[in-house]
């Protein structure tokens, strides 16, 4: 088995739904290395069931928080003084190599190809909701991404999305990302929503 290992985190049951589709999204590029994710005291032993089913290690650890009240408020982000707990990730120490995504992140093939020894690339941390100067470079590089990192409030799983012609409603603003919001619905009802019901 690789000593090598997908890390991520999740504080809650919601961001637990990315976490599952991130372990799809790992699958469907087929990824040779193990998956872990770190879960805090509030995720619900239902929830860790599920993700039990897809990743090889589901390691419960205390909630690190920055209490940087004041950076979280520049960012508009309160809620995301608990992301310190990602910190965990060096405790993994039975790996040799981890490698930590965030749980709303997708990943896409190809990734074995690609040098990243020295620097990470543009197209290893894509932004879905780009701002207006970041579009050409969303444009050029739109066929190789590697890992497409849905950054900012408005998660995937947040957006509207229509049970019956599943199909995302993506407001004009993030109309470049359409079809990446869209493959996360797809992986979502395709390999994770029969796990929940
Ligand atoms: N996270 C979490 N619970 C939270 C907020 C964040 O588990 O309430 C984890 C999750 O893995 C998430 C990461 O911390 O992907 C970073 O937060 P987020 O992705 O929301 O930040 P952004 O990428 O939007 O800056
Ligand atoms: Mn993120």
């Amino acid at each position: 088995m690789s000593k090598f290992a997908w890390v991520t985190l999740t504080t809650n049951d919601t961001y637990s739904l990315g976490a599952l589709v991130l372990a799809h999204s790992l699958k469907r590029a087929k990824t040779a290395h193990q998956l872990a994710v770190l879960v805090t005291p509030n995720v619900s032993q239902a929830m860790r069931d599920r993700l039990k089913e897809v990743y090889n290690v589901v390691q419960e650890v205390n909630v690190l928080d920055s209490q940087d009240a004041a950076n979280l408020a520049l960012l508009s982000r309160p809620e995301l003084g608990v992301t310190f707990t990602k910190l965990h990730c060096w405790r993994l120490v039975q790996f040799e190599k981890c490698v930590f995504l965030d749980a709303d992140t997708l990943f896409f093939a190809d990734w074995s190809t690609a040098d990243i020894k020295k620097h990470l690339p543009f197209v290893y941390n894509v932004t879905a909701y780009a701002s207006y100067c970041y579009l050409p470079a969303f444009k050029q590089f739109r066929d190789k991404i590697k890992i497409l990192h849905f950054a900012g409030k408005l998660k995937p799983w947040l957006i509207q999305f229509n049970s019956e012609t599943k199909v995302a409603s993506v407001s004009s603003e993030y109309a470049h990302a359409q079809d990446l919001i869209q493959l996360w619905w797809n992986i979502f009802c395709e390999n994770v929503i029969q796990s929940l019901s």
